[in-house]
């Protein structure tokens, strides 16, 4: 039994080694994080944090600003990472679709700046999923900036159902799965863990 397993181990190893070294190509990725459920910001935040950790430059675009303060920009601005913040509230609170527009393209205008700019390293654009699905903003743009920006820079999207386009783009997509939520159980957002 354990001379079967080394043996099945043994195989595994070889074909992962095989991987590690056919992957040899170095260039900034373009990760979509999308899905129902909970994880999608913070893993963007915590791929910001793992950048900032290594030296690196990040910098944050978030599309829909909550109510509440955001715990990430709390500790991520005192360490250098620069944040722009659409000047609205939630979109699905607003009624006003000419001011929401016009916030959108000035938050993506922030964006296409980030997406030319060399000594970036790292760039997350937080809920820009719902500009595209709203009609905000115009994927072909969106693809544009993304397609032009600097080679080694990486690029994090987050945000519920991605449009096709950008997950055909994308190097690395994943859908957070909700299977359950404490919300559901009448357990409120709090401070610290929800944001
Ligand atoms: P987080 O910021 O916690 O990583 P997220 O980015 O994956 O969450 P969003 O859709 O951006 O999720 O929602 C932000 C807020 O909504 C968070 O406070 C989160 O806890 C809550 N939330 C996320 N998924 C669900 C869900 N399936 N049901 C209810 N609330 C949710
Ligand atoms: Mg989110």
């Amino acid at each position: 039994m354990s001379e079967k397993h080394k043996q099945r181990q043994q195989k595994l190893k070889e074909t992962v080694d095989a991987k590690i070294e056919a992957a040899q190509e170095e260039k900034g990725v373009l990760l979509v994080l999308t899905g129902n459920g909970k994880g999608k910001s913070t893993s963007g935040f915590g791929t910001v944090a793992r950048a900032v950790g290594h030296g690196n430059k990040a910098a944050v675009v978030q599309f829909i600003k909550g109510t509440w303060a955001c715990g990430e920009r709390n500790l991520l601005e005192n360490v250098g990472v620069e944040f722009h913040v659409m000047g609205t509230g939630f979109t699905w609170e607003t009624q006003d679709k000419e001011k929401d527009t016009a916030a959108a393209l000035s938050a993506w205008e922030s964006a296409e700046k980030l997406l030319s700019d060399e000594s970036i390293d790292c760039v997350l654009l937080d809920e820009l999923t719902y500009m595209v699905s709203y009609h905000y903003l115009d994927v072909e743009r969106v693809i544009q900036a993304l397609n032009n920006r600097p080679k080694m820079q990486h690029v994090i999207i987050t945000g519920r159902a991605c449009h096709r386009k950008l997950i055909d783009l994308a190097d690395t997509v994943s859908e957070v799965k909700p299977i359950k939520h404490a919300f559901e159980a009448g357990i409120k957002a709090q401070v610290g863990f929800d944001y």
